[in-house]
This record gives C-alpha cells, structure tokens and sequence, in this order.
C-alpha cells in the first residue's frame, strides 16, 4: 500500500506561534525568588483540538469560556489570546481587571481585525465572508463598525439592508473555502458597484485545500485527521470527499479502522490546521506498514507501532492489570478496562501462560511500559463476526446487559447490539426488565458500525420457532386424539390452551359433564390439563373434556331405573318445577305437583336452589335422557300421610 502525506498537512504557521506560545507560558517561572508561577488560561481553547487542549490542561493551562470568569481571576493571571483572536473589548476587559495579555493572535488574523477597523471608522459596511458564531468571526466583528454583516450563502446577501450607495469592504474568514468565497464575491460585484474585496483567506489554507482535492482525487481512500470542531479540517473533509468517496475524518488513530483500507492501494492523508504534528505520525505511521493482517502474521516484532496487532503471553494477572510478554524490549500492560468493556477481575478470567491477542496502543506510555488492548481486537473480531452474521442472516446469541426504555442492549463478545421493543418479541411487551441477564437469540437487521447503528431482531426468531412448532403440531394431531396442554389464559366463555405450537380453545360447555357457570372456578393460568381433539378447522383447534367414556348417561338406567330412591341438589327452578342434580351431567325434573303431599302453587312455595332433597324416580326415558321425580312418592312410600284436605281431593280425583 502506497501511503502519501500531504505536504501541508497540520499546524500552520499561525497554529504552531499560538500552541508553542502556551507550552512556553506553561514552563515559565515569573517569580524567581519563589519559582511560582501566576495562573495561566487560554480565552477559549488554543486550538479546535482536544488532544492538545488535554495536554495543555495536564501541565496546568486551562480554558475559560466567558468574560465572567476573567473577571474573578488575581491580577497577574497571564490569558493567552489564541490564533482566531479575540473582540477588541476582551482586550479591555482583561486589562481593566489586572490581567496580563499573552497575545497569541496569528498576525494573519490581527491584519484582518485592523482592516475592518479602519474601513468602518471610515464609514465603509464591512462584510465578513465566513461561518457565523467561528471564533475567528466573531473576533473580528469585535473590531469592526456596527454595520457589520457575515456573509455565508447568497441567501446572507439578499437579506442584506439597503447598501447600494455605501462603499463596501469585504473581508472573510482565513480558513474560509475558497471557491465558495469567489462564488459568493461575484454574487457581490453582480449587486454592487463600490466593493472592496480584501482576499484575507490565509495561503495555508488555501494551499492545503487545493492539495487536498488534487491528492484526494488520486488515491483509492483519503484519511482527513482533525478536531471534530475544527471549520478547517471539515472543509479538508468535504472537499476530499467529493473527490474520493472512501473519505474517513478522525481526530486520532484510535478512530482509523485498518481494515477499511485492506483493497487500497493508494491512500492519502491530509490534516487540519489545528492537528498535531504527532498524531499525523502516527497515523502516517500505522498506514505505511502492513495491514491488519499482515500484522497478525508478525511473530516476533523487533519493533512495534501503534494500531499493530500481536499475540502476547501473559506473565502477570492482578485483578486490574494483565503483563503479557509481546517479545519486545518491554513487556505490556493490558488495564481491565482494556481487556473488555465489562468490569472484571481479570484474576477470574485469565491465568499466567495464557496467550493473548492484543492491540498496540502506545509503545511508550512515559514509563517504558508499552500499552496494549485486548478490547480492541476483540471488537474487531467482533464487529467482523456481526458482518458475517448479516450477510448471511445468521443466528446470533448475547446476554442482555442493559434495559433501555426504547429496547435491549445485548452484549456480543465486545460490542454492543440494540434489539428495539418492537423486534423484541411477536407480542407487545411493555415490561423488558425479565430479559435482564438472559443468553437471548436474535438475527441482524441493519449493521452500519461507522453509525453505530447495529439493530438485532428476536421477533423474527420467535415467529419463525412458532411457525415451524405449529406446523409440526398441526402434521401429528387429528380429530379425537388426546393431548396435553395447558392453560394459557381463561374468559368467559372458556379458556384457551397452550398445545405447544398452537393454541386450541376449551369452551365452557366442553368443561365437563356438568354444568359450569364460570371457568376461572374450576381452572387457574398454568393448569395442566388433558383434553381431546373435538375439531380442526384451519388453524382453530376445539379442546373438550367430555370424554365418551365418562359420560354419566352410560350407567345411568341402571343407577336410575324407576322406584329408585335418589338425593340430589336443587339446581334450578321454573314455574313448573325443580331441577335436582343427581351428579355432573344428570339432571332430573321434579315436577311442582310432586314436591309436597300438600298442594303448592310453585316449587320456591317450599324448595330453594341448593336444597337436598330425597325422592323416588318415577319415569325413565334413555332415549330423551329425561328423569323425572316425586317426593310425594318417596313420602308416601315411608308411610306418611297426606293432610286431610289434601287426601279427600285425592279420591274424589281418583273417583
Ligand atoms: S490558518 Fe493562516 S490565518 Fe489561520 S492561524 Fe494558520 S496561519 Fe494564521
């Protein structure tokens, strides 16, 4: 692979006065008598890089953001003024408060600023080309008149006041785009007569631009390294982008993934005017040697770099740190918090012998200890293994390891795949929280890493499983067949039962031989029960428990025949009688005129539902599976006589 750094790649002049500037600032002793120094702050960040604005913090620079926190510092704080430069009012505000003034202003910058100041006290509008709220901007609107317009679309132009007869000075942004700052010039000079165009974007800029589009148009991919804040570096991107669309922008080497550029042959690399010269090295560096793996196959390593891939043996385990012998002149150190993305005690899981895969992190970590992640390569081992899985819809396992409000986190080796709510199961569940902990299967259905968009779906599976379990239930059962299930949910009118693939329904009248007035009385969720096929009509099945065997009208005319003294309850009433349950299924009527020796009006004149009563069977009819029965009868039988009345109205009957 052909790797080509572009030649103006990094800090301009301007960046590097201003960064140098703060690490000199951060050295000096002001006091030598005591070897104290005063406080030293930047008025915003040095530069749009975090990598150096961390630096700078550890040797005690920090930042302030607002002209509220100059005003609380000691007189003698030193405040650095960065490259962009800042308002001439910030200057005041510093002095008026005791500060010293570390001017760091790129010169290139300060021309600008007393460009605009003395076009405006000459009365001209000053328009400044460039992107509205940059810091180099709004420093330089800090200098300029009140009739001060940014300009940064045609759009900005047209919404400009009336300016025909003014006299126009236009200045822009240094790291403004150039050609964007020509469209936009012309624009002016279509519209207006008295137009001063001062060409302020900086040569640096322009020159890396133009560099980045000719390298960007000839090389296979095109690596852009810069702060993501930085307005330079985003339009190194954008103008490397529309040339070679395998453009990648990354702030570090943590961020460059090799494995994108393994059918490259040429790749370029360009970088920011805030990008540290070292980071560019690095990531030079990592590009220019083999790729991933080509590292992989590397045995014995006389020399390592950063990104490189070796396996290691590990020497040492404590419970936060791994030694693994890398066959370097120093061994390295695996923290638990690069050995994987979960917190563990590394003692449980690794012993001394073992042999590890890990990733050079950095060769020299300031004690001659060389940094190295396990995590790393597990997650691009992992990441490859979650391509392959989605390419060829495999079927993936992971541990729930965190419920979110909108779905499930699953923990695949060392990533992390998000399972929606509504990909979770074929039902709605509002309740996830049982899925905490649990091994769980799912397929990939959007896999785009660079997004961080890696989407499971166990919906899918489980319809799948459902499918496939209710066409095996379906080929095995036939109408009559007994089989188990259980109970899955009860209504009203019956309950439905799970058979294991599909669900058939128990109606309330195929509960039993008798009569049920309420299902959840007799059965409960969970319920095993034992029930046969009644009928299949597509995919409803209809369960019964009323088994032929067990029907009660089979001994019925033995139990029953007529003369036959029975008890029963009484299970319902009419005008004309009570029914009496002789057992579950049998029912026996007992007319109103047989209930009493005496005569009643209706049968609730002596008898309530639940009563036990004794009485004869007087009438059999198997065919009609009635029964009908008389306590007369049975009263008359013990011998019990009929009240007077009662017994002379009989005979005259009877006459
Ligand atoms: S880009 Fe140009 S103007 Fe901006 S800081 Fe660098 S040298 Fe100065």
């Amino acid at each position: 692979m052909e790797v080509i750094l572009a030649s103006k790649a990094g800090f301009c002049f301007g960046v590097k006065r201003a960064v140098d500037k703060a690490f000199e600032e951060a050295e000096k002793k002001i006091n030598s008598d005591t070897g104290e120094s005063s406080a030293v702050f930047t008025f915003g960040p040095i530069i749009h890089n975090e990598e150096v604005t961390k630096r700078l913090k550890e040797k005690g620079v920090n930042v302030i953001e607002s002209t509220d926190e100059i005003k609380n510092l000691p007189a003698g704080t030193r405040i650095i003024i960065r490259s962009h430069g800042v308002g001439k009012d910030i200057y005041r505000i510093i002095e008026e408060n005791g500060l010293q003034i570390v001017d760091a202003t790129c010169p290139f910058v300060s021309n600008i600023h007393k460009i605009v100041s003395e076009q405006s006290e000459k009365g001209d509008v000053i328009l400044i080309i460039g992107n509205p709220g940059h810091a180099e901007v709004e420093g330089t609107i800090g200098w300029s008149g009140e009739e001060t317009y940014v300009i940064n679309s045609v759009d900005d132009i047209r919404a400009l006041p009336d300016i025909k007869d003014r006299n126009i000075t236009v200045v822009s942004q240094t790291t403004y785009s150039l050609k964007k700052f020509q469209e936009l010039v012309a624009e002016l000079q279509d519209i207006y007569y008295n137009v001063n165009v001062c060409k302020t974007i900086c040569n640096a800029t322009e020159e890396r631009q133009k560099e980045a589009e000719e390298l960007s148009s000839s090389v296979d991919a095109m690596i852009v390294i810069g702060g993501r804040n930085s307005s330079n570096t985003q339009k190194l991107y954008e103008i490397s982008r529309q040339q070679c669309n395998n453009t990648y922008y990354i702030q570090t080497l943590d961020d460059l993934d090799l494995t994108v550029f393994e059918s490259a042959s040429r790749v370029g690399i360009t970088a920011g005017a805030s990008t540290p010269n070292d980071i560019i090295k690095e990531v030079q560096n990592s590009m220019s040697e083999q790729s991933f793996e080509e590292m992989l196959q590397d045995e014995t390593p006389v020399s390592i770099r950063p990104g490189q891939v070796i396996e290691g043996e590990v020497i040492t385990v404590k419970p936060d740190e791994l030694v693994v012998n890398i066959n370097y002149k120093s061994d390295g150190i695996v923290t638990a918090a690069e050995y994987s993305n979960t917190p563990v005690d590394l003692t449980t899981v690794v012993k001394p012998g073992d042999s590890i895969l890990v990733k050079v992190i950095k060769t020299n970590d300031g004690d001659g200890q060389v940094l190295l992640s396990h995590r790393r390569v597990a997650a691009e081992q992992a990441y490859a293994e979650l391509e392959e899985a989605f390419n060829e819809g495999k079927v993936l396992k992971g541990k729930v390891v965190q419920v979110l409000s909108g779905g499930l986190s699953v923990q695949v080796s060392e990533c992390r795949v998000f399972i929606p709510a509504s990909l979770v199961s074929d039902t709605f569940e509002r309740d996830l929280s049982k899925y905490l902990d649990q091994e769980i299967e799912f397929v990939l259905t959007e896999y785009e890493p660079r997004k961080r968009r890696v989407i499971g779906n166990r919906k899918k599976l489980v319809a799948e499983e459902k499918e496939k379990a209710a066409a095996e239930l379906f080929a095995k059962i036939n109408v009559g067949d007994t089989i188990d299930g259980v109970i899955k949910n009860i209504t009203d009118f019956g309950a439905f039962v799970d058979l294991g693939g599909a669900d058939g329904l128990l109606h309330i009248s195929e509960m039993s031989w008798g009569r049920v007035d309420n299902p959840k009385k007799i059965f409960s969720v969970g319920d095993k029960v034992k029930a046969f096929i009644k009928e299949i009509n597509g995919d409803k099945i209809a369960l019964s428990l009323k088994f032929d065997d067990q029907n009660p009208w089979l001994t019925a005319e033995e139990k029953y025949a007529v003369g036959t003294v029975v008890t029963g309850k009484v299970a319902r009433m009419t005008d004309f009688g009570a029914f009496v349950v002789l057992e579950p299924g049998i029912d026996a009527l007992l007319h109103v005129s047989q209930i009493a020796l005496q005569r009643i009006e209706k049968p609730s004149d002596v008898l309530k539902v639940g009563d036990e009563v004794t009485a004869k069977v007087v009438d059999f009819k198997p065919a009609d599976k009635k029964i009908s029965l008389s306590i007369k009868a049975y009263l008359k039988d013990q011998g019990v006589e009929a009240p007077a009345e009662e017994a002379a109205e009989e005979a005259a009957d009877a006459e």
